[in-house]
């Protein structure tokens, strides 16, 4: 059948061809582990329970996790696999749940979901190219929503994107996830239950699209949303073409972004030291599953 699951909406039949998204109709996870390195509310003291799929429907051009989002490496996983993973996080001691670009299996999730209902909140981390039906699928199942918002400027996300109604698109993701879910809700630890994170990298030379984003949060779902602004961009795959990105972000750049976040009011705001920019931050996709990769 052929697939529009999400906004690309590329009309591949998974069964027997890879979609944009790098993926057939068998899921793929490339990694599970205790993720130290979320925000605070995310990863608390004993961590996050990550579960990182292979394929991604966006296939930036910069993409720290090129490996598995294009490289599609990984294993195949199915639901009642997948649910057991669950059940494995649940009994893990992590404080939460965390499924990091799910988004193209949203079927086969459904499906776990269906096997066993984790105990632990559950954290949707995704790139903010869902649509609306995507995320109404996951209403009962999701209880914390982390969102990239990466563009405000449709030129930039078509170059590095292409993918040029991203603005749009997920400007309408972030307002449901709030309407769904409208109040943020934390255990006495600081760790997140229910609600919201917007997460947005701040790219090297394009400090106008961050500005762009901050006011289109504030101006779509207002400035009490968590936001995480992050400063962890490091050059990554072949940027020849892309001599813009193709080099960290600057002190001054990340100041001008901060400083915009605090000048609309945003009173909740994760920032990063630069230092965080570095390779060592990402993990090693090999396919790793089980209570040892915990
Ligand atoms: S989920 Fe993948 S195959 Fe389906 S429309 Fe999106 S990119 Fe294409």
């Amino acid at each position: 059948m052929d697939c529009n699951l999400c906004p690309r909406a590329c009309g591949v039949d998974r069964a027997v061809n890879l979609g944009y998204c790098r993926s057939t109709d068998s899921m793929r996870i490339g990694l599970v582990s205790r993720h130290m390195w979320e925000e605070p509310p995310i990863s608390g003291v004993r961590g996050s329970g990550t579960i990182f799929f292979s394929g991604c429907n966006l296939g930036c051009v910069y993409c720290q996790n090129y490996e598995l989002s294009r490289g599609n490496t990984g294993r195949e996983v199915t639901p009642k696999q997948l649910a057991e993973i669950f059940r494995m996080l649940d009994d893990s001691g992590v404080h939460n749940i965390n499924l990091v670009t799910a988004s193209h299996f949203i079927v086969e999730l459904l499906k776990a979901f269906d096997i066993y209902k984790p105990r632990l909140p559950i954290v949707f981390n995704c790139g903010g190219y869902e649509s609306s039906a995507q995320i109404l699928a996951l209403k009962d199942a999701v209880d914390i929503w982390l969102p990239d918002f990466k563009y405000s400027d449709a030129s930039l996300a078509l170059k590095l994107s292409n993918a040029p109604d991203y603005p749009n698109v997920a400007l309408e993701s972030i307002r449901l996830m709030r309407t769904l879910c409208p109040k943020d809700i934390y255990l006495d630890d600081g760790t997140m239950i229910r609600g919201m994170i917007i997460r947005h990298m701040t790219l090297p030379s394009h400090i106008d699209n961050t500005v762009g984003v901050l006011n289109a949060i504030k101006d779509t779902v207002g400035t009490d949303t968590v936001i995480s602004l992050m400063s962890q961009y490091y050059p990554c795959g072949v940027l020849d073409k892309y001599p813009d990105i193709a080099r960290r972000l600057k002190p001054l750049e990340y100041k001008i972004a901060v400083s915009h976040a605090q000048k609309l009011g945003f009173c909740n705001v994760f920032v990063q030291e630069l230092s965080s920019a570095d390779g060592a931050y990402t993990p090693d996709f090999n396919g790793y599953l089980g209570d040892k990769g915990i």
